[in-house]
């Protein structure tokens, strides 16, 4: 069984090395020889040795020549009109595999067993079946005779239905009964069909008319029709607009499913989401509905999500009900201040007065438009933030943090009125100030949070991260979540990373022998966790992440140390080096 003993035949048939051929002849040689003689023509058309040099080696390139064989022996079968011998060569190869190991092995035998199980042998014949069969071009019946003349309005579409939905929704003009197409899901089928538009009319499916029926029955006929499905539509006045792939990112700041969604008008067409994904809205045409494809989802069609203005007028209307039901904010409110969790009560931040903050949904969180950012070395570094709740790890892990790199991280050093001990430096422990100047302080909005104990005032300032940054360090905070949307800015650029406690068994496990600061007792002393704080952790992440998940940009979960903060360093690492999703504003300024 000799294979290349084939292809040098059939090479040998056009291959010529007859290079004596002049212009006159050139009209009858196949590309492949004129490829040949060019390399010859070179001295007389061409003056520079340096152009004749890159010319000779380029005509001489292998691949070059092999491309040019190729389209002409692909020509060469064109113009034959092949038509296939067989169209099931997989199964004949199959057979003939069959019957062969049945006989005596010898050594042809084998190399033709070799040859038809070889992968490749295999997607040839897989590829000329498909071919043969054309099965990739499906089979239209011919379009009916009994066309009215008259209705020279009227277009006959047909669409061959596969398994994916037709991309289109309808609606029923409840008046004059008409059913006309309410819009085209971009990148859809039908949208790639380009043939039916926004405000056509739909007259017929499959013959059956359907001015008489509702939106569902239609959908009913589609859902049972197989192979081609055929349109008769009066095609409406507007057109839509060129589709231009708008390049809008929202960060999705709620959950959505459209299964659970009264409003939506058609579920199928929905896409589903979840809180912080990153959307590429693709129109906006409809004020209630955007039409919009998860990012990096690049193929597929474009589902539809509520608009902005829609989401936000349900928020509004959902957070009226809870503040009307709500007569005056919960006592037991909890929150736990991790800075001063001695004495809890007389923790404050700037904004903490605010009554708002205690209800963020009040800001109705939709959607955020966001860009990708990626920090030039030149730049400051993003400041980091680090949420969680009381006992999780933070603490640890951002000391870990610092000792693993102490060059490249670092923390602030907060303010205090209280008496510098004497062990104490003023600006390595604390920044020593005095009572009034730090009343001052907090009227002027200097500190993100501050608190007060035995007497004396504790607190972070602003310019505390500041003079970290400009050090270019990249400045580890832990804050409480109330304060990251003031801290959300074009100057800091947080990146949020929200340190969640794992399952209650877990935590038993992993957090027997250790202790924390619970802040239940004055004397601070650390104890181990009992079952309560356990609860209580995990209620309090719970919590933070339904009120502020939208806000996080990496959740990890604290269940091993090591692992938790090997993730940790990954992330901050890919923060400084890979493009991130930012909200827009923060690239233009
Ligand atoms: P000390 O006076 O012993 O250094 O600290 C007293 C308390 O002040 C400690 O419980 C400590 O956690 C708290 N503290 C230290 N820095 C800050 C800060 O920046 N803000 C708040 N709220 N408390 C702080």
């Amino acid at each position: 069984m000799n294979t290349t003993h084939l292809l040098l035949s059939a090479n040998s048939r056009h291959h010529s090395n007859d290079t004596s051929g002049n212009c006159s002849t050139i009209p009858a040689m196949s590309l492949y020889e004129l490829l040949s003689v060019l390399p010859s023509q070179l001295q007389t058309h061409v003056d520079s040795a340096d152009d004749r040099t890159f010319l000779h080696a380029m005509f001489r390139e292998r691949s070059l020549h092999s491309l040019i064989k190729i389209h002409e022996r692909l020509q060469q079968y064109e113009e034959c009109c092949p038509t296939p011998v067989l169209d099931r060569a997989t199964s004949l190869a199959q057979g003939v595999s069959r019957e062969l190991q049945a006989t005596s092995l010898n050594a042809e035998v084998k190399e033709l067993l070799k040859l038809l199980s070889n992968p490749y042998m295999e997607s040839l014949l897989s590829v000329h079946d498909t071919v043969a069969q054309k099965t990739y071009e499906p089979q239209l019946p011919p379009l009916p005779d009994d066309i009215d003349d008259d209705e020279d309005s009227v277009k006959i579409i047909r669409l061959v239905k596969s398994k994916e939905p037709l991309g289109a929704t309808i609606k029923r003009d409840e008046h004059t009964g008409a059913v006309t197409i309410a819009r085209i899901l971009r990148g859809g089928a039908a949208d790639r069909s380009g043939l039916i538009h926004v405000g056509d009319e739909l007259k017929e499916v499959n013959g059956i008319p359907v001015d008489d029926k509702q939106p569902e029955d239609i959908i009913h006929i589609l859902a049972q029709s197989q192979g081609a499905i055929t349109f008769k539509v009066v095609p409406g006045m507007q057109q839509e607009s060129p589709a231009k792939e708008p390049k809008m990112y929202v960060r999705a700041l709620f959950d959505y499913n459209p299964e659970e969604d009264k409003a939506i008008p058609c579920k199928e067409a929905g896409l589903a989401f979840r809180k912080g994904d990153i959307l590429q809205v693709m129109c906006q045409d409809d004020v209630t509905w955007w039409q919009a494809k998860h990012d990096g989802h690049t193929s597929g069609r474009a589902g539809l999500i509520p608009s902005k203005h829609f989401q936000e007028s349900v928020l509004q209307l959902s957070f009226s009900l809870i503040v009307s039901l709500l007569f005056s904010p919960p006592a037991s409110f909890r929150r736990s201040f991790r800075l001063s969790r001695r004495d809890r009560k007389t923790n404050k931040s700037m904004y903490e007065c605010k009554k708002s903050d205690r209800y963020d949904t009040a800001d109705v969180a939709t959607y955020e438009e966001v860009t990708t950012y990626r920090r030039a070395p030149t730049e400051k570094h993003r400041l980091v933030l680090l949420v969680g709740p009381t006992g999780v790890g933070l603490n640890e892990l951002k000391k870990k943090l610092l000792i693993s790199d102490p060059q490249h991280f670092s923390v602030t050093v907060p303010h205090t009125s209280r008496q510098k001990r004497n062990q104490e430096s003023d600006g390595v422990e604390y920044h020593f100030i005095s009572k009034h100047l730090f009343e001052a302080d907090i009227q002027n909005n200097k500190f993100i949070e501050y608190g007060e104990f035995k007497g004396n005032y504790y607190g972070t300032s602003l310019d505390s991260i500041r003079s970290v940054l400009a050090k270019n360090k990249v400045c580890l905070l832990d804050v409480q979540p109330h304060t990251l949307k003031h801290l959300r800015t074009v100057e800091f650029k947080p990146y949020v990373v929200f340190l969640k406690p794992p399952p209650v068994e877990h935590l038993r496990e992993t957090r027997k022998n250790a202790k924390f600061l619970s802040g239940k007792d004055d004397k601070g002393s650390a104890k181990p966790f009992t079952e309560e704080d356990f609860m209580e952790m995990i209620n309090t992440a719970q919590q933070m992440e339904n009120q502020y998940g939208h806000l996080f940009d990496k959740v990890i979960v604290n269940d091993d140390l090591s692992a938790a903060f090997s993730a940790l360093k990954v992330t901050l690492r890919k923060v400084e080096l890979e493009a991130q999703w930012v909200p827009v504003g923060w690239t233009h300024s």
